[in-house]
């Protein structure tokens, strides 16, 4: 890991972490949360930094916010577990009655659980039992989790499959990623598209569902053509498969829309959630239709699903959504930021790309414009510098940087971040 500025209690906090946690977490620098306020996080050394990763799109609301922790504190007086699938309980139900209000209404149940690839595991069995088909299809640069069901739609960095063979039966074809075709939206659109019904046409259409992130996160924040979208759409409908869209980094207004694929003015039969959607405490959800959702009683459930901790988070977090129209600010300071960063493209010739929708921002980091090979080194740095300068940003796909802010940053904010990454792209 690249040494950046860091503070006498962050290292040692660092040396007691490497002896006792899992080498096989990805930690990106040397950054040690103490506590956070708003937009803003504190090290252990007490060093301030504004924060444009929000525990990786978790914190939309920022940090400490008083109306989802007073929800807490109050559910904590009436207890934290009951075990949702063996008995009732209203919390879950309220929680997920609330959700339906957010979707479209196509979506009428919700199988409750406690991450993003619990989520996935979900949506992949459900698409399964429903179909009584055996195959899936991802797409490469896909970023799905890392249970055995959701490793096998994943195809991200090489690391995250390597020895954990054999995999569930997925393929994977191409995302449409305009900037890396050369040629037109249109063509790289279609191009992809009879690449999926070629592989649907190979499996003998043996498929339950295709797993889609309407924009690719892990994979570096990759927008897609409209066309694209609405194309695995109409290739759905033809061979009756199920589109399962992965809403876990991209959902709950990261975009502006609640669902990131409404921007695309599409229906799924299935949305995964999680990250946001539980206020900073563990929550994963799983919508379907009632139609879809038809497998009988014991064919899937968990002991922690409908934590009454997290739905009651759950529930503040879309009620504040919504009191404060959260998707406004969103959209807001997402064009001021993009805006910037389409000023800087033009003056550096390391910035290949600047692409995103509302808070959900990418800047793709090149040797130069023409070549386009993939700067890894220097964007790496910028993420250190922008670490040293305190601005927490994180990468993503193989040589980008995120901008995932909380959801709550005001442009005034968002223009000291920007400063402070414009200064650290000067310094190398
Ligand atoms: N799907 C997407 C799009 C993700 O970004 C992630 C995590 O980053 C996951 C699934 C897996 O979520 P979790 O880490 O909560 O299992």
């Amino acid at each position: 890991m690249y040494k950046t500025k860091t503070g006498k209690r962050t290292i040692e906090l660092i040396k007691r972490d490497n002896r006792v946690i899992s080498p096989s977490l990805t930690r990106e620098y040397e950054f040690a949360f103490k506590n956070g306020s708003g937009v803003y996080v504190f090290d252990l050394d007490n060093k301030k930094y504004l924060d444009f990763a929000a525990g990786v799109a978790v914190n939309a609301l920022g940090y400490n916010n008083k109306f989802v922790l007073n929800a807490i504190k109050k559910q904590l007086n009436n207890g934290l577990h009951i075990g949702f699938s063996d008995f009732y309980c209203e919390k879950p139900v309220e929680f997920v009655e609330l959700l339906l209000k957010f979707v479209p209404n196509n979506l009428e149940k919700a199988f409750l659980s406690n991450s993003g690839t619990e989520s996935i595991e979900c949506a992949m069995k459900m698409a399964k039992w429903h179909t009584r088909r055996k195959w899936c299809i991802s797409f490469h640069n896909s970023f799905h989790g890392r249970t055995y069901g959701s490793l096998s739609l994943t195809d991200s960095k090489k690391v995250h499959k390597e020895r954990f063979e054999p995999f569930l039966p997925v393929k994977h074809v191409h995302y449409a990623d305009t900037f890396r075709y050369n040629g037109n939206e249109e063509e790289c659109a279609n191009n992809s598209l009879n690449e999926l019904e070629k592989t649907i046409n190979e499996l003998r259409n043996d498929v339950a569902a295709i797993f889609l992130e309407p924009i690719q996160g892990e994979g570096g924040y990759i927008v897609p053509p409209i066309s694209f979208i609405k194309g695995v759409r109409e290739i759905c409908d033809k061979y009756n498969i199920l589109l399962a869209v992965d809403e876990v980094q991209s959902g709950c207004y990261r975009t502006g829309k609640f669902l990131c694929i409404e921007n695309f003015k599409v229906k799924p039969d299935i949305v995964c959630l999680s990250k946001a959607v539980g206020g900073g405490l563990p929550l994963g959800v799983t919508l379907a239709s009632s139609e879809i959702m038809d497998w009988v009683s014991g064919s899937h459930a968990n002991t922690m699903g409908g934590s009454l901790l997290a739905c009651s988070a759950g529930i503040a977090t879309l009620n504040y959504f919504k009191k404060i129209k959260i998707w406004n600010n969103v959209i807001d300071t997402g064009n001021f930021i993009l805006n910037k960063l389409n000023k800087l493209k033009k003056e550096y010739e390391f910035i290949g790309d600047v692409r995103g929708l509302g808070l959900m921002i990418g800047i793709e980091f090149v040797d130069n414009k023409k070549n386009k090979w993939y700067n890894v080194d220097f964007r790496d740095r910028v993420v250190y510098n922008c670490k040293n300068n305190g601005l927490i940003v994180l990468g993503a796909g193989k040589s980008v940087i995120r901008f995932c802010p909380p959801l709550i940053l005001r442009k005034k904010d968002a223009e000291i971040g920007l400063k402070i990454f414009e200064k650290s792209l000067k310094e190398i």
